[in-house]
């Protein structure tokens, strides 16, 4: 509800890819930044420490403890040494291993002097000490506490140094770093806004084209940036879909061209009929004749139409493929029966063979609807004399049916096209078929998950092989079966 609201701009995926690359990006420099910054902090440490530590092996060329009291001898000539100890005991204290003080710099003072008490507590220690300070007008001191061992009697030296000057890197870094921070957040906004909006491109384009696209336009495609990754990959669906839709549709423009043109003949044909009876139709026994050829027509028509029907039912899925154990062997032989008194009279010698378990998983009206095609077919386009052959083959995973006839057989231009809604061979009488049988034996080869093939000589006759999955290769159980089994 509330994204509703938000402008466009902000609602788009490349915003928020941009928005996430910048959150994500200034999250990340934060983090750099603040290790970064102690590290740098770390680093002065032990810098510190090590000087210090230089500090405190210098000392004891210097100090001097005699009945309590604390002198330090350098070389005035040398102005290092002068300079050294200026500075080591700007910040130093010195007390006995009871606590009292010796020795106390006013530098140190500032920074606060430990009790007599915490004062012996460290000296006992075996260990140096390490210790910071803090004044809020000073800054920061690093002390090292230590026992100094002289003429058998034990102190508590402590020296330091200020750290606010080396802290001086870090402040600068973290003011430069994060105030530069802005600036890379920007950098990187604009940097994610056209990154996403490039790797984001094609799926703008597939918005357009898919807005674009309508009956006329489905031959439009998007070209593959050939980057193999997941926006490729959906271009590619697109493009199929689209090759799918457009064949789809010429699909049914032709099922439409060519159903209107079948049509259209038998519709001429009886106004013919029906006009010249009018007009010329002298008795009764002429206008009975007219309506008897008009009523063929009407039979054509609407034979054709009941088959478009089934046609299309079929090829938009309307038609439901059971998966049952037949027996194709079976249908065969039923059928083959059925259709031999026919062939007998065209004087046709039909035979069939089947192997045993001949099963095929499938639905058995279709299956009967494809051996009766092709089985009508072999016996129309042979003449006399000839014969017609139906095997059932079974074979590894396949159940195989052909049927072979020594008719007018088919010249090879004509086999990539007889599976073809409404395709006819020129020859062929158009009484004798609508040219669709053989659609609907390939779409039930199809639903079927099968094949189907055709050999054909001109003269010599057609082949017919179709091939359809058996019922699962260990022999599925056909369901008559598994009921009687389950009342037993
Ligand atoms: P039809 O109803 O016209 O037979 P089909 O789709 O069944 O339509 O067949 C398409 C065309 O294929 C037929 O018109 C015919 O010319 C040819 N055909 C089909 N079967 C055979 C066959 N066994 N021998 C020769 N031609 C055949």
């Amino acid at each position: 509800m509330l994204s509703k609201r938000l402008p466009s701009v902000v609602r788009s995926l490349r915003f928020r890819l941009a928005l996430s690359y910048t959150i994500i990006f200034g999250i990340f420099l934060s983090g750099v930044g603040v290790v970064f910054r102690y590290q740098l902090d770390s680093v002065i440490d032990e810098w510190m420490e090590s000087l210090i530590e230089d500090d405190w092996n210098a000392v004891g060329g210097f100090l001097r403890i005699e009945n309590g009291q604390a002198t330090w001898s350098v070389d005035p000539r040398v102005p290092q040494q002068v300079f050294f100890l200026e500075r080591l005991r700007r910040n130093l204290l010195l007390s006995d291993a009871d606590g009292n003080i010796l020795e106390a710099s006013s530098g140190y003072r500032i920074f606060g002097v430990e009790s007599a008490g915490e004062l012996t507590r460290i000296a006992a220690s075996a260990t140096p000490v390490w210790r910071k300070k803090f004044h809020k007008a000073e800054g920061e001191l690093l002390l090292r506490y230590g026992q100094f061992s002289t003429q058998g009697d034990k102190y508590l030296l402590v020296i330091g140094r200020r750290t606010s000057e080396p802290r001086v890197i870090t402040r600068l870094f973290v003011e430069d770093y994060f105030l530069s921070i802005p600036l890379m957040l920007i950098v990187a906004t604009f940097f994610g806004w056209f990154t996403s909006g490039r790797a984001l491109r094609p799926v703008n384009e597939l918005a357009e084209t898919a807005q674009k696209t309508s009956g006329s336009s489905l031959h439009l495609r998007i070209d593959s940036r050939g980057a193999g990754d997941e926006l490729d990959s959906l271009i590619d669906a697109f493009n199929k879909m689209m090759a799918r839709l457009e064949e789809n549709f010429d699909q049914v423009k032709r099922f439409s061209t060519d159903a209107s043109h079948e049509l259209r003949t038998p519709i001429t044909g009886i106004r013919g009929q029906l006009e010249v009876a009018l007009m010329t139709a002298k008795n009764t026994d002429e206008y009975r004749d007219a309506v008897i050829n008009a009523l063929e027509d009407v039979d054509r028509l609407s034979n054709i139409v009941r088959a478009l029907l089934m046609l299309s039912q079929a090829e938009t899925g309307q038609i439901e493929i059971k998966r049952e154990p037949v027996d194709l062997g079976g249908i065969v032989g039923d059928l083959a029966e059925q259709f031999s008194t026919g062939a007998a009279d065209e004087n046709i010698g039909l035979t069939w063979s089947s192997d045993s378990d001949s099963l095929v998983s499938g639905d058995r009206t279709q299956l009967e609807r494809l051996v009766t095609n092709l089985l009508a077919n072999a016996i129309k386009y042979t003449p006399g004399g000839g014969s017609v052959a139906v095997s059932v083959v079974r074979r590894e995973s396949v159940v195989e049916l052909v049927v072979a006839d020594t008719g007018i057989g088919l010249a090879a231009e004509h086999l990539p096209h007889v599976f073809e809604r409404f395709y006819r061979v020129k020859r062929d009488d158009p009484e004798k078929g609508l040219g669709l049988g053989l659609s609907f034996v390939a779409w039930i080869v199809r639903a079927h998950g099968g094949a189907i093939d055709v050999q054909s000589e001109l003269g010599k006759g057609t082949t017919f092989r179709v091939s359809l999955p058996r019922t699962g290769s260990a022999g599925m159980t056909p369901v008559p079966a598994l009921l009687a089994e389950a009342r037993q």
